[in-house]
């Protein structure tokens, strides 16, 4: 083997790329992964919230979560190599769903999967919230409005009576030092990395993929070569010349990210947990520091903005500061408007229906793991599992088209059904369309 012939090529070393790279060198393939960034994890996922949560609309979405959550649990048994930074600390707060009002609703929806599936989860009704959570108002403000809207300003119309919560649930607040263990420990398996090398074709020969070329006009070959590439994964789909054969399409979305101080008293670092709150449109999480991130549920009332990934505002929009730090403020009384506005901008990936696509394609050879929609850092090591087994079962002649792979997770024995995220499935009717899957 030549220094650069490889077995797999992977494009991007992210969350979801460095899994894929460690799981395949483990196997004894010999990878090289490709990023045009100077440093593993420098994509979408240095902006990661990092949440670890199971509330998903589906089965299969549910069980990639619970199985994905068991790594981060077992990250230095799983990583097994030495980092000179240090390994990541998962941080098992539990996650509360907060019930909105009205029947159909995702929390609903959540808490009827958990009850068939067994996923532990403990229902807290509103004397519980307060006593658990002291810093929470439980009072229902919803539906999710922007501070323009007068109604945004309404007194609380009742009480959330239900949250659902689950104590495995939890974040990491390093995300990229997540993708630098990763790195290590595909490396320790013969893994090879380079950096700086940005892909510009994916190549061909005799019908099946061959290997890239990069910008510097190295063109590394491999007969396998997985695309990996984030908020990037359209642009070396059309590269790849597969992108019009699929049926399911990603494209970039950028959100934002708030980063507050806590409410004067509150120790959130200590007693903090992660919290879905749809009746207000945000989730938020303790961040080190005794601060908080806010993110968005993407309401309906939040406007959808699909950029170039390479050229977007990258700056916080005031407004959406506003909409989403105002909204905290509600739930947590005491919060405040800082007069800094500390954040972060960055790109989700998304597909039509927000549930990512795992799978090959029509060209032989080429597989995509993308579309992950703001929600799949969790899902980094089950994901890593599921892409190497459909590798190496096509590369071995399965049939996934007519018979698709159906997987059981290592840690925890579910199963880890490929075929639900596949390129060529009808949008799927379950999804939340939104942040949830
Ligand atoms: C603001 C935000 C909050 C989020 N919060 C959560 C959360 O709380 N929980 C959760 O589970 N998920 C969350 N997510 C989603 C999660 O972070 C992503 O699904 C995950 O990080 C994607 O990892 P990835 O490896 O697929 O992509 P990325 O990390 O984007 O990596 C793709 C890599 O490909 C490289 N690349 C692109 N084009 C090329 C090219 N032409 N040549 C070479 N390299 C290329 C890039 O440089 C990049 O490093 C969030 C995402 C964002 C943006």
């Amino acid at each position: 083997m030549s220094e650069t012939s490889f077995d797999a090529i992977i494009i991007g070393a992210g969350v979801i790329g460095g899994a894929v790279a460690l799981e395949l060198a483990d196997r004894g393939h010999r990878t090289l992964t490709v990023d045009k960034a100077p440093s593993a994890g420098s994509g979408s996922t240095i902006n990661s919230c990092a949440i670890v949560r199971f509330s998903y609309s589906s089965v299969a979405g549910i069980n990639l979560a619970w199985e994905g959550m068991h790594y981060w649990k077992d990250w230095a048994n799983y990583i097994a190599a030495e980092d000179e930074l240090g390994l990541i600390e998962y941080h098992m707060t539990g996650q509360l769903v907060l019930q909105q009002a009205g029947a159909e609703t995702h929390a609903a929806r959540v808490k009827m999967l958990w009850d068939e599936m067994g996923i532990p989860h403990e229902v807290w009704d509103t004397a519980t919230i307060k006593e658990r959570c002291p810093y929470i108002d439980p009072s229902l403000f919803g539906p999710p409005m922007r501070p323009a809207d007068d109604a945004f300003w309404k007194d609380p119309t009742g009480v959330i009576e239900r949250g659902y919560f689950t104590p495995d649930a939890g974040y990491v607040s390093d995300p990229q030092l997540s993708c630098h263990n990763l790195q290590r420990g595909a490396e320790l398996r013969g893994g090879t990395f380079w950096f700086n090398a940005e892909v510009t074709s994916v190549d061909r020969e005799g019908g099946r993929v061959a290997g890239v070329t990069l910008a510097d006009g190295r063109a590394p070959k491999a007969p396998i070569v997985v695309n990996v590439a984030g908020p990037h994964s359209y642009l070396i789909n059309q590269m790849a010349d597969v992108y019009d054969t699929m049926n399911i399409k990603t494209k970039a979305l950028r959100h934002e990210v708030h980063h507050v101080p806590s409410p004067d008293g509150v120790d959130f670092d200590r007693v903090g947990i992660t919290v879905a709150d749809d009746d207000l449109g945000i989730y938020f999480r303790p961040e080190v520091g005794n601060h908080i991130l806010i993110g968005s549920g993407d309401p309906t009332c939040d406007p959808r903005e699909f950029v170039d990934p390479d050229r977007y505002e990258r700056s916080l929009y005031p407004d959406q500061y506003e909409a989403q730090v105002l909204r905290a403020n509600r739930r947590l009384p005491g919060l405040g408007m800082p007069h800094e506005r500390k954040g972060i901008v960055d790109l989700y990936d998304v597909s039509d229906d927000w549930i990512p696509i795992y799978d090959r394609t029509d060209l032989d050879g080429f597989y995509v793991a993308i579309g992950t929609s703001g929600n799949q850092y969790k899902n980094a090591g089950s994901a890593g599992q599921m892409m190497a087994d459909l590798i190496e079962a096509v590369e071995a002649g399965h049939d996934h088209e007519r018979d698709p792979l159906v997987v059981k997770g290592r840690y925890s024995g579910v199963d880890l059904d490929v075929g639900f995220f596949s390129r060529n499935r009808q949008i799927n009717p379950n999804s939340s369309m939104s942040v949830h899957g």
